[in-house]
């Protein structure tokens, strides 16, 4: 038996997908958590932590240190791309 294979070669290199952009994201933070341009969250921050503050009515600890959704937190999201600055900093507080 064999095998035919046909593979096209062009010069043109695919594109990656487009990020999608999370309007509804900025405007629920702006309608429900800004402040004067301020984050009401983080505080300009950038980051939430709720750790060993904040738990289930069964009393199960469900806190973390987590990127805000405020622009700040969007943008140290976004250079932090492995996740690494966030571990850092969750290893610092224990
Ligand atoms: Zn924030």
């Amino acid at each position: 038996m064999v095998v035919v294979v046909v593979v096209a070669v062009t010069d043109t290199v695919p594109k990656p997908p487009k990020m999608p952009t999370k309007p509804a994201l900025a405007n629920l933070w702006l309608a429900e958590f800004s402040h004067r341009g301020h984050c009401c969250i983080c505080g300009n921050h950038g980051t939430i932590d709720t750790r060993g503050k904040v738990f289930t009515p069964a009393g199960y600890e469900c806190g973390d240190l987590v990127y805000c959704i405020c622009p700040n937190g969007r943008v140290m999201k976004k250079h932090d791309k492995d996740g690494s600055w966030l571990r850092q900093q969750k290893l610092k507080k224990n």
